[in-house]
């Protein structure tokens, strides 16, 4: 079986698009999904939330743009079992420019990740994107077989969503990437003390029905600092309701995408 590749992706900034790749991932670990994690976003948030220092390596996917490496080189053990990670480094900033001035600027990343898309060591990959349509999102979001949104339950939520889910149909359109689905949308730092995110959860899901996870993530200190200490949410608080959630989510995926 073929590695599969999730995006997560979201013009918006601060949604847990982050949060969730890196406890999704851990998530799926966990459950012996082999699983490669990969930074795709020059603040680096995904890297430090593993306990890996931004630093200037030579490991990030700059590297492989460039051709100086290849994708398989750039693995990282992340300590965890089944969890490899590429980190994000200062240079993956200059990729948006680097990439702009070359044909077929938007299949780069979908050809680099070819041969580990096709092996089988690996069975998710998940793509952590910076908050905006730039050059990383959308190499992400052709590279990938599922686009995960992940949306904050928040007032307007559905505003914006519009955007990325163009962006979609865009690149299905023009033959960029036929294989791209909306693999889902995950719910966000669900409040529980307020009928708002009800309310907003509601309404996502009159709109996209089945699409929506069933899993909600709550919002909780907890899964607000676990990052600060290089943790997954499942080594910071194993108990924590936000480990339950990354935990339902990741069982709901290995489901929905047939990962075992
Ligand atoms: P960016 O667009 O900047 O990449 P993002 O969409 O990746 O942001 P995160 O970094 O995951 O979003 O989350 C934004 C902030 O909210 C972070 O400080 C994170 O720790 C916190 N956070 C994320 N999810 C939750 C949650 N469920 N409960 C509490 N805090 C959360
Ligand atoms: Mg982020």
């Amino acid at each position: 079986m073929c590695a599969k590749v999730f995006t997560i992706a979201n013009q918006k900034g601060g949604v847990g698009k982050t949060t969730t790749a890196v406890n999704l991932a851990a998530g799926l670990a966990a459950k012996n999904v082999r699983t490669l994690l990969i930074d795709m976003d020059p603040q680096a948030n995904a890297t430090s939330s593993l306990g890996f220092e931004k630093k200037d390596a030579g490991k990030s996917m700059y590297r492989a743009f460039m051709g100086e490496k290849l994708v398989q080189d750039l693995l990282l053990e992340s300590g965890r079992k089944n969890l490899w990670l590429i980190p994000s480094e200062v240079d993956l900033a200059a990729i948006e420019v680097e990439l702009s001035q070359r044909e077929n600027y938007l299949v780069q990343l979908r050809n680099l990740l070819e041969p580990l898309h096709a092996s089988k060591q690996i069975d998710a990959i998940i793509l952590d994107c910076p908050p905006a349509l730039g050059m990383l999102s959308m190499n992400g979001l052709a590279a990938a077989d599922y686009l995960l949104i992940a949306l904050q339950c928040e007032y307007l939520a559905l505003e914006g969503l519009g955007q990325i889910l163009d962006v979609l149909q865009q690149l299905r359109d023009a033959g960029v990437n036929p294989r791209l689905e909306l693999g889902g949308i995950l719910m966000t730092m669900y409040d529980v003390r307020t009928g708002l995110s009800r309310q907003v959860v509601d309404d996502v899901k009159e709109h996209f029905k089945t699409q929506v996870f069933k899993t909600l993530i709550p919002r909780t200190v907890r899964l607000g600092e676990a990052p600060s200490f290089g943790k997954t949410i499942f080594e910071h608080d194993a108990t924590s309701s936000g480990a339950k959630a990354y935990e339902q989510l990741a069982k709901e995926v290995i489901h929905r995408f047939q990962l075992k």
